[in-house]
């Protein structure tokens, strides 16, 4: 592990510690503290001899405690004086990855200088760096929103390691709006909503991935709004992801959306070629593939909606390599990749398709396909899609209601008498639509 991952990891149990104790507190005994190795079985964590004793009496379990937490494995804990540190031999460590489910948290590799920008994600990245350059100066709170897979959580991650950097003191949580709402049921069953409290109000910044998971749940919108308010008065970095507009948050209450929006909204959009093409170029060459622009063109016209399948790929494409010893041409890439694309043709790609063809017909995102919106021509646009997708793949009617955040299967009942009654009155629309499935299912 290189230092700054080592230093992370540090970072990591500090955040975890100013849950638990104060802020003096944790900067006498534990700010001080720096992870010397790391391997499998041990951390080694070196401590100023004024330190050391009084944290091994005191903290130790809960320190090793929040170091397994984090590292996601039962690990022993060392503790060395800085004097000892500075006698340790230089060894060989293993190689090892953090393995829990902090291991999202613990992303290095999301970071500015690895993000592509490009037109449709332009305003989302500068925003976000200037929110990690200046936290709580500028954007306060800062939204973004988007299709899944097209680099929002990227950027979250981005704005905490850009702030780490410069300010390690600050205390910041990155939690998703599921791990929010679990957190705070858990301290409410346990009767501990004090806890729960002082973690969540006492942050610098406060990033929540996938907000749009708090809608409908009527004490945890309550909460959030409490907790936004607070850290929003004292001047505190907010950031917000989600899968659509604040006003599209179905069954989210109005004052959290008009919070929402008082600082910066910047959406991100599907990339367009170029754009595909400058991304799947950095993250070959992350996996250490220089590959031809033509090879680069032929996976950006195949992967148009979710840049996180072009891992997928990228994967598939290196085993043939490694295994074969094949040089990775045009060809070669075309033949596995090929092969890679029929399979992940598979219904989330109809599906992709069908909503493709409805956007291109009726000019209706589709979002607003999925949203509640009662619009005549969005109506339509749902209509044929939710048709499509039944005459064409294996989804259960509830699975196409859920699809579409409706709650029953009666909206696609509707939807296909809908259409079945439309496709006998219009001769063109019905083969329209014969035509669509035959493409579909070839
Ligand atoms: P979201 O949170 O919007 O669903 P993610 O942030 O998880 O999407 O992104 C999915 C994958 O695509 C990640 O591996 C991310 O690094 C990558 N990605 C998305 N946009 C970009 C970009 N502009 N440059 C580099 N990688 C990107
Ligand atoms: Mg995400």
């Amino acid at each position: 592990m290189t230092d700054n991952e080592l230093k992370q990891i540090k970072m990591f149990v500090l955040d975890e510690l100013r849950t638990l104790y104060t802020k003096p507190t944790v900067n006498l005994w534990f700010e001080p503290m720096k992870v010397v190795s790391l391997n499998t079985e041990t951390v080694t964590v070196s401590l100023p001899q004024s330190r050391k004793t009084f944290v091994e009496t005191q903290y130790y379990d809960i320190l090793k405690a929040k170091f397994s937490e984090i590292l996601g494995f039962n690990a022993e804990l060392v503790l060395i004086s800085d004097e000892e540190e500075a006698e340790l031999p230089e060894e060989e460590e293993e190689e090892i990855k953090p393995k829990s489910a902090y291991k999202i948290r613990f992303n290095p590799e999301y970071t500015f200088e690895n993000f592509v920008v490009g037109k449709s994600n332009q305003l989302a990245q500068s925003a976000s760096l200037a929110v990690a350059k200046h936290p709580a100066e500028l954007n306060n709170p800062l939204f973004l929103y988007g299709p899944s897979g097209l680099g929002k959580t990227h950027l979250l991650f981005a704005i905490v390691n850009e702030i780490r950097k410069n300010h390690p003191d600050y205390n910041i949580l990155y939690v998703t709006g599921e791990e929010f709402t679990n957190e705070l049921i858990e301290s409410l069953s346990m009767k501990k909503p004090m806890v729960f409290r002082e973690k969540y109000r006492n942050l610098d910044v406060l990033l929540v991935d996938d907000i749009q998971f708090i809608a409908g749940k009527l004490s945890v919108q309550e909460e959030f709004f409490h907790t936004f308010d607070t850290l929003f008065k004292m001047n505190k970095q907010i950031i917000l992801a989600s899968d659509c507009a604040p006003k599209d948050i179905d069954n989210l209450e109005d004052r959290l959306k008009s919070r929402f929006v008082m600082g910066l909204v910047a959406d991100i959009q599907p990339p367009d070629l170029e754009l595909r093409v400058a991304i799947f170029k950095r993250k070959a060459m992350d996996f250490g593939y220089d590959l031809e622009l033509e090879i680069l063109y032929y996976l950006a016209k195949n992967i148009t909606t979710n840049i996180r399948q072009i891992e997928g790929a990228l994967k598939k494409l290196k085993a043939h390599t490694l295994i074969t010893g094949q040089v990775c041409d045009y060809y070669v890439a075309k033949e596995v990749l090929s092969e890679f694309f029929v399979n992940a043709k598979s219904e989330e790609s109809i599906i992709d398709r069908i909503f493709a063809f409805a956007e291109k017909r009726y000019g209706i995102s589709r979002e607003e396909m999925k949203s509640s919106k009662r619009n005549a021509d969005i109506i339509a646009a749902r209509h044929y899609a939710i048709y499509l997708i039944r005459k064409t793949t294996n989804l259960s009617q509830n699975s196409i209601a859920k699809l579409f955040n409706k709650k029953d299967h009666t909206t696609v009942i509707n939807s296909i008498a809908f259409i079945e009654r439309k496709m006998k009155n219009e001769p063109g629309f019905e083969r329209e639509l014969l035509s669509a499935i035959a493409e579909l299912r070839s």
